[in-house]
């Protein structure tokens, strides 16, 4: 993708979501971090369901951790690979308490050092918790990236990478949100909403015309009189 396409790509985005959020329901960056945790494998829906009582019981580490694992468990059984989550969140909260006062850290060390937390959830929370200009890519950044042309990479890390260096300054906060709501709710893994989407004229996917997108009319050669 050319950079005059880039701005046009995320200034649409912008237009079309002028204050992107996280879909988890979160009140501080230690419920973010623990619900990101949850997320893992599982729908946003699922895991604020199961946070909607957990961070009223246990809305800080030391709560959380004074719960213990099997109380823990309790209030996530419903998301999937919960006893191995209840297991990292409890551990997680032990190291908050005894190295970091009951604060969430603000680096990636620090972060990536916390049981069950790697490099993408630590770029969420450095990107929605604490405003620092990262990119988490997950299953609906990398296919965007790759299929528009916008970021290509064979892993996870070479997209995130090349998504950093080709994004404008002004979008680069925000761009990791609009990036998953369009992959979530238009350009989706099967039957992608190419008719509907807001950047189908700068995406270069080869196959869009099959879904939907419109053909770019080609100028009539002027006739001389
Ligand atoms: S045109 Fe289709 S493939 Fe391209 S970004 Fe939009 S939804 Fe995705």
């Amino acid at each position: 993708m050319t950079k005059a396409q880039i701005q046009i790509f995320f200034e649409r985005l912008r237009e079309q979501r002028p204050h992107p959020q996280t879909e988890l329901n979160y009140g501080s960056p230690f419920q973010l971090l623990i619900a990101v945790l949850l997320s893992a494998q599982a729908t946003d829906v699922s895991v604020n369901k199961a946070t909607t009582q957990l961070f009223i019981d246990a809305p800080d580490a030391q709560h959380m951790y004074d719960l213990g694992v099997e109380k823990l468990k309790n209030y996530i059984k419903t998301i999937g690979l919960y006893n191995a989550k209840a297991e990292n969140v409890i551990k997680t909260c032990k190291i908050l308490l005894e190295r970091f006062h009951g604060e969430v850290p603000q680096t990636r060390e620090e972060l990536e050092s916390l049981p069950g937390v790697g490099r993408k959830t630590a770029n969420v929370v450095l990107n929605t918790a604490f405003g620092q200009a990262t990119m988490a890519v997950d299953t609906h950044i990398f296919r965007v990236g790759n299929r528009t042309g916008l970021a290509k990479g064979k892993d996870v890390l070479e997209v995130e990478q090349r998504l950093l260096k080709v994004i404008p300054k002004e979008f680069i906060h925000d761009a990791h949100h609009w990036l998953i709501l369009h992959g979530r709710y238009c350009c989706t893994a099967r039957k992608p909403k190419c008719g509907e989407c807001v950047v189908s004229d700068v995406c270069n996917w080869k196959e869009r015309f099959a879904y939907g997108a419109e053909i770019p009319h080609l100028q009539q050669p002027q006739l001389e009189s």
